[in-house]
């Protein structure tokens, strides 16, 4: 049965606001907008049809967690589902929930789903039940650190603790010894607490200098699956993703097959629909492992979109409305046809300041110019000539996306486009990006997720 929208909130803001409305705008569905009294000035609100200022006498961050008065807001205009983009509310099945029970359609996968496969100790257990390779660790939570001892003796050091429901790599802590677990379990335990409202915290092996590779799936609500290739996320800086690209061309393609087909088995026993990702570490010897499951649109998505012509967003509204993948709005009929094209990289650029330990900057931007022309692509958020960039979000400014028939053509442009970008007033990391776009082992693809961490020069 197909539910056409004609109007779609999107619970969110910034960069990923604005890709949302331009999906919805393409398929002729009347956007609304919500913004907190701190985003009354942000241009994503001014892209919306309609917005709407929301939590008022909330924080900047619990205006847009407020579950209820946004589902109030929807109803009273007439709205009939809700995108939640990626952070605050995407992974949240009570929220999924409410949603349908007060008729409007979550863009996104059942909350059922959502339940089972958004916590990392449940995904994980689900992932080793079919023969999916997962890292030795623990599938329970543990708060005893003597009971935590005696599991990391069993692993052997070094491990790494982790909160079941983290996210943005917060919440995790690479351990070498004894020592090391008496003087951080406790703080992992109440960070954990702190940050996700949970202490659900668990411990696995660490994996040394492994990457990052991640299948992006897409499934309709008849069963139908197909992946959309790999990223490679592994240029991480303290576990946090800056710069990914498609396809994951350094890792044998017999190993990238492998991952994809575990990839779509997962998402097949739970019953998936809507865009996912499933992420895995692959470490040396090209052992792979799956870490988790990511039930919403993620920033990097944007590498697969331009790799294969398939627009994730605009998919994951029409198969929220009812159509299957096959159908002519969608119009994959079948995994072969999906052909990868050429090469994409994304370049988060924040306002942060490389030479000050990354600290966020803020303040007026008194001068905007972007660089753009052939094969780059920019999703920015507040970027603009007079605009304020607050402290109270996190601070990805624009991510510059570039695609060539070539890895060193999108490297070239990715540059170019750097070079023409123009930021006064306040600091931002391109610095930084450069040098890694032009660093060795990144031409090579073959960056490790600990490269940013062990390469201090990149930050000068
Ligand atoms: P989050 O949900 O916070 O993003 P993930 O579980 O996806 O956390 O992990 C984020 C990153 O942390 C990974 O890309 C990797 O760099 C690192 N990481 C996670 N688990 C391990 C592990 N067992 N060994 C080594 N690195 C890990």
């Amino acid at each position: 049965m197909i539910k056409e929208f004609k109007k779609v909130l999107v619970a969110n803001r910034g960069e990923i606001a604005i890709r949302i409305f331009r999906a919805c705008c393409e398929l002729g569905i009347r956007t609304v907008g919500i913004y907190s009294k701190e985003d009354k000035y942000s241009l994503f609100r001014s892209k919306a049809d309609e917005s709407y200022l929301i939590g008022e006498d909330k924080g900047p961050i619990d205006a847009y967690l407020d579950m209820e008065e946004i589902i109030h807001l929807a109803k009273r205009k007439g709205v009939d589902a809700i995108h939640p983009g990626y952070g605050f509310l995407s992974e949240n099945y009570d929220f999924a929930r409410m949603c349908e029970e007060n008729g409007i359609t979550f863009i996104g996968p059942s909350y059922e789903v959502m339940e089972k496969m958004g916590d990392k100790i449940n995904s994980k257990k689900i992932a080793k039940e079919i023969g999916v390779p997962t890292i030795e660790g623990i599938d329970f939570s543990i708060s005893d650190i003597e009971k935590a001892k005696d599991v990391c003796k069993k692993l052997g050091y070094p491990v790494i603790l982790k909160a079941s429901n983290g996210g943005g790599g917060r919440g995790m802590r690479v351990i070498q010894s004894e020592e090391d677990l008496v003087l951080e379990f406790e703080r992992a335990i109440s960070e954990s607490q702190k940050a996700f409202g949970k202490a659900v915290i668990f411990i696995e092996k660490y994996i040394k200098n492994p990457k990052h590779i991640e299948v992006q799936v897409l499934g309709d609500k008849y069963g139908n699956i197909v992946h959309l290739y790999e990223r490679d996320c592994s240029v991480q800086r303290r576990h946090q993703k800056i710069i990914e690209y498609a396809p994951a061309f350094s890792v044998s393609q017999n190993t990238r097959n492998k991952i994809h087909e575990d990839a779509l088995k997962l998402a097949r026993y739970v019953g998936y629909y809507s865009a996912g990702t499933m992420e895995f570490l692959v470490d040396e010897n090209e052992n792979y492992y799956f870490i988790e499951m990511n039930p919403r649109i993620q920033v990097e998505h944007t590498v697969t979109e331009m790799i294969t012509g398939i627009d994730i967003v605009q998919s994951q509204i029409l198969i929220a409305q009812g159509y299957s993948l096959d159908s002519d709005k969608i119009n994959i009929k079948s995994q072969d046809e999906i052909k990868l094209n050429g090469y994409s990289i994304q370049c988060r650029i924040t306002t942060e300041d490389p030479k000050n330990n990354f600290m966020p900057d803020t303040g007026k931007i008194n001068l905007y110019r972007t660089g753009s022309g052939f094969g780059i692509r920019l999703d920015g958020g507040n970027g603009f000539t007079g605009s304020e960039i607050t402290p109270y979000y996190d601070s990805l400014l624009v991510k510059t996306i570039s695609w060539d028939r070539t890895f060193n053509g999108a490297i070239q442009k990715a540059l170019r486009s750097i070079k023409e970008l123009r930021v006064r007033g306040v600091k931002t990391n391109t610095g930084f990006i450069v040098n890694v776009l032009n660093h060795p082992l990144f031409i090579q693809g073959k960056c490790h997720t600990k490269f940013l961490d062990e390469s201090k020069e990149l930050f000068d």
